[in-house]
C-alpha cells in the first residue's frame, strides 16, 4: 500500500511548510494570534528558512514556547557530496528516517535543483538506478518544497530552475507534485516556466495535468520510438501504447499552449543508429516538441553502453536535418557518485 504523510490522522498537525499565506494566517488565528502574524510566519518559513517556530524572534516569547513542538516540516541533511563541477548531491533524511536524493547544479547564471517526488520509484525502468532499489512511498508536498529551500540555503543563492528528475515518478504523486509546484511558484517565487516535470507517462495523468493549466514544461521520457523496445526498457509501457502516450502529449500542447520535451536516453547499439533517428523524426514530425538527448549514464546493475560522442553528434545532426528541435544533456556531477540514485544506493 502507498502511504503518504497526507494519510496521517486528521488530528495530526499538518506541517506549516507547503501552506499558503492565507492558510498560515488562518492557522495563526486558530492559535489565538492576530492575522498579521500569518504574513510574518510566511516570511520566516519561506524567506528565512526557519526550522522551528522557537526561532521566530518577532513572535512573543510565551507563544514561541508553546509552539516549539509544531512541525515546520523541514528535513535534515544526512550527507553532502560535492563534484568538481560544483554540483552538490544531498541525501536528505525525512521525518520517518527514509532518505531521498536532491541535487543542486550551479552554472554562471543559474542554480537548478533536481528534486525527488517519491522515496524510491515503482516504475522499475531497466536503465535506472532508482528503479533498481524499489519503491517506498510518495513524498508529501512539504518534503518536495523542502528540497528547494535546502539547496537555496546551502548555496546561499536563489534557485532559478527546478527539474522533477530525481527519484520517483511525479505523475503517480500528481496531487502533491502540483501542490508543490504551486507553492514553489507562489510562495518562493520561482517562475512556472522555470519548472520542468519529467514523467515516463502514466495513462490519463498527462491529460489530467493539462487541466491544471500550469505554465511548467512537461518532459516525457520517450527513449525510443519503438513500442517493443520501450516495453523492454520501461515495463509500464506494456499498458500504455506509444500512440496513446503521444495523443495525451498532443492534448497537453493544445490545452496549455506549451511545447512538450521528449527525453531520449541514447543506448549504444539499441536506439542510437541512423535508422532510429529517422524513425524518431517521423514520429515527431509536426509535433510542437523538443528532443533532449541524454547519453546513458552507466549503472552497475545492467550492461547498457553509453555511445561515443561521435555517435551522439551524428544522431543529433540527423534529427536537426529532419527539422526536429534537439539538444543534448550531459549529466552533471558524475565524477564522484556516478548516475542519479547511485549516491543513495551507496549510502544506505
Ligand atoms: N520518473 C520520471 C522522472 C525521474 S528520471 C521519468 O522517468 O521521467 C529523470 C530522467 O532521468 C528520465 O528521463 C530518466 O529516464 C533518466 N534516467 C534515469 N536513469 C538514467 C541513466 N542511467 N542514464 C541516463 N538517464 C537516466
Amino acid at each position: 500500500m502507498v502511504s503518504t504523510l497526507d494519510n496521517a490522522p486528521p488530528s495530526a498537525q499538518r506541517p506549516l511548510l507547503g501552506m499558503t499565506q492565507a492558510e498560515l494566517t488562518e492557522w495563526v488565528q486558530t492559535q489565538g494570534q492576530p492575522a498579521y502574524r500569518g504574513k510574518q510566519l510566511h516570511q520566516w518559513i519561506y524567506g528565512k528558512g526557519v526550522r522551528s517556530l522557537a526561532d521566530i524572534t518577532v513572535f512573543p516569547k510565551t507563544w514561541r514556547q508553546t509552539t516549539e513542538q509544531i512541525a515546520v516540516g523541514r528535513s535534515a541533511i544526512h550527507h553532502r557530496s560535492i563534484a568538481p563541477d560544483q554540483t552538490v548531491k544531498f541525501l536528505l533524511r525525512l521525518e520517518d528516517d527514509h532518505i531521498i536524493e536532491t541535487v543542486g547544479m550551479p552554472t554562471e547564471k543559474r542554480l537548478t535543483v533536481c528534486v525527488s517526488s517519491q522515496v524510491g520509484c515503482p516504475m522499475a525502468c531497466d536503465f535506472c538506478a532508482t528503479g533498481k532499489g524499489g519503491f517506498i512511498r510518495n513524498l508529501a508536498t512539504h518534503e518536495i518544497v523542502d528540497q528547494v529551500l535546502t539547496v537555496q540555503e546551502e548555496f546561499d543563492q536563489r534557485v532559478s530552475n527546478i527539474v522533477f528528475m530525481g527519484m520517483g515518478e511525479p505523475l503517480i504523486n500528481a496531487q502533491n507534485v502540483v501542490a508543490a509546484v504551486k507553492c514553489l511558484n507562489q510562495d518562493i517565487g520561482i517562475g512556472q516556466r522555470s519548472i520542468t516535470v519529467s514523467t515516463v507517462g502514466i495513462p490519463g495523468q498527462i491529460r489530467r495535468l493539462a487541466q491544471h493549466h500550469l505554465q511548467i514544461t512537461l518532459a516525457v521520457s520517450l527513449h525510443t520510438s519503438n513500442q517493443a523496445l520501450r516495453t523492454q526498457l520501461i515495463p509500464s509501457a506494456q499498458q500504455y501504447p506509444l500512440s496513446e502516450l503521444l495523443d495525451e502529449c498532443r492534448e497537453y500542447v493544445s490545452v496549455t499552449g506549451r511545447r512538450v520535451t521528449f527525453e531520449y536516453i541514447l543506448l549504444a547499439g539499441l536506439n542510437d543508429c541512423p535508422e532510429h533517428a529517422a524513425e524518431l523524426a517521423s514520429l515527431l514530425r509536426g509535433f510542437q516538441s523538443h528532443v533532449n538527448l541524454i547519453p546513458y549514464n552507466p549503472i552497475s546493475e545492467v550492461d547498457y553502453q553509453r555511445p561515443s560522442r561521435r555517435r551522439v553528434n551524428q544522431f543529433t545532426d540527423a534529427l536537426k536535418t529532419a527539422g526536429i528541435a534537439v539538444s543534448v544533456r550531459y549529466s552533471r556531477g558524475l565524477e564522484k557518485d556516478a548516475a542519479c540514485g547511485q549516491l543513495r544506493a551507496s549510502k544506505i
